[in-house]
């Protein structure tokens, strides 16, 4: 790293492209329908059915002419002669022709000629004003063509894409897949990331807390996280912070075949340097100081495993600053490995409680959101919690949103309108 970068902050958007750049998408593998949700398609899905297959009913009821019973009404009932009973699953044998009707199920084919359904609640199976001639139904209701009729391919058309690459598969896309037969998905192996936390202060969380340590939280936040995001998390433990325990244990990490890494803690200005130092001797690692807050210390870079270059993302250690970082940078960079096309955040603009202040980095504040009648509010201040130091790891707990606030814009007044990034 050179001098001028050291002084000067990079910006956001730079170092996430320079991340981004180094990141491919892990190969793809053929999964049953029952393993794919939460998975990310690797090839579009094209139905080669209509669905439904076939016209069928929308309701119990008749299925008639509805020219036969326009003028049908509560006072004035229409009888036809009802000549077949269809239930759901079969095809149906008879035509209907004028003032004939077939008693049919819903889901069940539409008989040929038949070009509505009455509900049963508008005819003499439910209503029993006027007697009802042996073999007839009264029709209480003047229905009009295609009333409670679902049309072949309503829902999909053959030829019809109906999930793009890239897609997660979220419960509703399973079902599709499941409707048009799609028995097997091609979809991304999970990303494998590593984690690894640094530290001479760290101990784990069953073992005894002795003065000056503290426990470990950020390898149980980003296993989470890597969950979180679809990938799946390789957890390596503690690293000392000695230049033999740290290359040991990345070498560790580098044998399970991982396809990115993730360190926390170690890289910013005055830390031991043997993080760096180590780092720096596995593979070509740079050392950032980002234009954000809180996160500034990142490092990127690739280490070098047997048989290709492994991504590695130093995070920094406090956890707050771990977390922000982890969303800025190492999301999307799981994200794009794991075959996602796009890695936005959601976010709502809303308007703030009160007013704010920035000093030249862009802010991600611990925030909590809140729907009003006349739209979003957000707070960045709690009674309860501290919110905004970098430490302070209730706080994200308690927040449900991150503001961001712009690295040019020194001053937010109260109502002023935010970008709010929610977490949940
Ligand atoms: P460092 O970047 O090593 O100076 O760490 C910054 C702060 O984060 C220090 O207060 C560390 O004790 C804390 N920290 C580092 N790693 C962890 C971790 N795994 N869990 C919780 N806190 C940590
Ligand atoms: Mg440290």
């Amino acid at each position: 790293m050179n001098k001028a970068a050291k002084n000067s902050l990079i910006a956001v958007e730079d170092a996430l492209d320079a991340i981004l750049e180094k990141i491919m998408p892990v190969a793809t593998e053929a999964v049953p329908l029952n393993r794919c949700f939460g998975r990310v398609l690797a090839e579009p899905i094209v139905s080669t059915i209509n669905v439904p297959p076939f016209a069928n009913s929308a309701m119990d009821g008749y299925a008639l002419v509805a020219n036969d019973v326009k003028n049908a009404a509560l006072d004035s009932p229409i009888a036809l002669t009802v000549v077949d009973n269809i239930p759901a699953g079969v095809t149906p044998k008879k035509t209907i022709i004028s003032h004939t009707c077939a008693r049919i199920m819903t889901g069940a084919p539409m008989p040929a000629g038949a070009t509505a359904v009455v509900r049963f609640e508008e005819t003499s199976e439910q209503i029993s004003t006027f007697d009802v001639p042996e073999g007839e139904v009264l029709i209480y209701n003047g229905i009009l063509e295609g009333d409670n009729v679902r049309l072949a391919g309503e829902d999909i058309q053959t030829g019809q894409t109906v999930l793009n690459v890239g897609h997660r598969l979220r419960p509703q896309d399973v079902g599709v897949l499941a409707a048009i037969g799609q028995a097997t998905v091609t979809v991304y192996r999970k990303p494998r990331v590593a984690i690894l936390a640094t530290g001479d202060e760290l101990v784990d969380v069953d073992e005894p807390i002795t003065p000056g340590k503290i426990r470990n939280s950020n390898e149980y936040v980003q296993a989470a996280m890597v969950e979180k995001y679809g990938a799946e998390a390789i957890t390596l433990g503690i690293a000392r912070d000695n230049v033999a325990d740290l290359t040991a244990k990345i070498q560790a990490g580098l044998e399970q075949n991982v396809d990115l890494f993730l360190t926390s803690a170690g890289v910013s200005i005055g830390d031991f340097d043997m993080v760096k130092t180590v780092l720096a001797a596995e593979g070509e690692v740079q050392f950032w100081q980002v234009g954000i807050k809180p996160g500034k210390p990142l490092a990127f870079g690739q280490l070098h495993a047997s048989d290709k270059l492994v991504p590695l993302i130093g995070l920094p250690g406090n956890p707050v600053a771990a977390m922000v970082a982890f969303e800025v940078f190492a999301r999307p960079a799981i994200l794009k490995l794991g075959g996602r096309l796009s890695w936005e955040k959601s976010s709502v603009i809303a308007n703030l409680d009160e007013d704010v202040t920035n000093s030249g980095r862009r802010h991600f504040m611990r925030a909590f959101v809140y729907p009003t009648p006349d739209g979003y509010r957000v707070t960045t201040r709690s009674s309860g919690v501290q919110v905004q130091g970098s430490g302070i790891l209730t706080s994200m707990v308690w927040a449900n949103g991150l503001v961001v606030v712009p690295e040019n814009t020194r001053h937010l007044s109260s109502g002023a309108p935010v970008e709010v990034w929610i977490l949940d």
